[in-house]
């Protein structure tokens, strides 16, 4: 068996445990496999093993391995999910090739990918995403934002509104890793209070994931524990 099988087998045993613990249903928690700098034989490889979730950061990255991987193997059924920065000039080919954008960061974006969507394509799901740990640097929403941000891109024609997404600062304490990911519940149950119909929550990487699973976590996003190191000099 490969290393990515064998990976794949223990992230999904591991987030049915953390799920376990969380007295959660250990399909509550759906894996998102981030395949960025791997490339199209990594995704078929961890494809066969029924994962179908896949996520991008980089688009033409993305949209070359979605072609190679269509082309070799038409039989399988993928869903892609952007989750990188998005730039407004690169709103387009996001909106034609993805079933998933996570991040989802102002109501411009939001705008434009709606306006973009082809209409032949079921509306395209999208998260909004946070800034829970505060920094000026990241992108995301500030929480106070998020109420009105949500609102209005609820409302865009072409654009399904699924939940919110967030990336916190590394913290190694698997304790104080809780913090953030319990103040993104928080929201996200008061947008549902608000009549906002979200089913997620996307958040909980390689080095967080049983901590944001204990805080509702419905979207782990997974890259090294199932692909490996990312060498970022190969791209
Ligand atoms: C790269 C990336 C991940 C996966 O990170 P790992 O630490 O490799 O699990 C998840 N989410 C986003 C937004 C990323 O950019």
């Amino acid at each position: 068996m490969s290393a990515i099988r064998q990976n794949l087998q223990a992230v999904r045993k591991q987030i049915a445990e953390a799920a376990d613990n969380a007295q959660r249903a250990a399909d509550d928690v759906a894996l998102l496999a981030v395949s960025k700098t791997f490339g199209a034989d990594a995704v078929i490889d961890a494809a066969e093993t029924g994962q179908q979730a896949f996520g991008e950061n980089y688009l033409q990255e993305a949209l070359d391995k979605m072609a190679t991987v269509r082309a070799q193997r038409p039989d399988l059924q993928l869903q892609w999910h952007f989750i990188g920065p998005i730039q407004s000039n690169k709103t387009r080919p996001i909106a034609e090739h993805f079933d998933w954008v996570h991040s989802v960061d102002r109501e411009k974006i939001a705008q434009r990918l709606s306006d973009q969507r082809p209409e032949k394509l079921p509306p395209l799901n999208v998260c909004l995403q946070v800034n829970v740990s505060g920094e000026a640097s990241k992108s995301g929403v500030p929480p106070e934002e998020v109420a009105a941000v949500a609102k209005a891109i609820a409302a865009m024609p072409r654009l399904r509104l699924r939940g919110l997404m967030a990336i916190p600062e590394p913290e190694d304490d698997a304790a104080r890793q809780r913090a953030p990911f319990r103040k993104m519940h928080d929201l996200f149950t008061q947008l549902q209070a608000d009549g906002l119909q979200l089913d997620t929550l996307s958040m909980g990487m390689s080095a967080d994931m049983p901590a944001a699973i204990a805080e509702g976590a419905t979207i782990v996003r997974i890259g090294s524990a199932i692909f490996g190191t990312r060498n970022y000099a190969k791209e």
